[in-house]
């Protein structure tokens, strides 16, 4: 029952829109360059998309990190999540054209863009 609550709080930061589309963390983040979410999960401060993945599909594996399809820190659509090894990840982020790459529009009456480099809601 804990749980359920935990989840319920969780889902009540979280902005969703469509399947494909991000779903965006509307709760706290860090003060962090990355501007990644974080949340209470009862016990722990955790990131929202890592909370996000395990609801979905159990725990990460440790040594691995849960990266975005998408590139949007913020976003918790488990379909845009991804646990993969460290070493994976930071070949990922070493890839030629990752920063500049810009998020995939957020679809729904709603939507906003998030601006990595300005790091705030537009
Ligand atoms: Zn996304």
């Amino acid at each position: 029952m804990i749980r359920e609550t935990v989840q319920a709080r969780f889902w009540r930061r979280v902005e969703r829109g469509d399947p494909d589309a991000c779903w965006l963390w509307r709760g706290g983040t860090t003060a962090g360059r990355q501007g990644y979410g974080r949340f209470y999960d009862g016990c722990r401060k955790v990131y929202p998309h890592r909370f996000s993945y395990e609801l979905h599909y159990g725990s990460i594996p440790p040594g691995y990190v849960v990266d975005h399809h998408c590139r949007v820190p913020l976003c918790v659509n488990p379909r845009h999540l991804e646990a993969v090894s460290l070493s994976e990840n930071t070949l990922r982020v070493k890839r030629p054209g990752r920063r500049g790459a810009l998020p995939r529009a957020v679809a729904g009456p709603t939507a906003a863009s998030f601006q990595p480099e300005l790091e705030e809601w537009t």
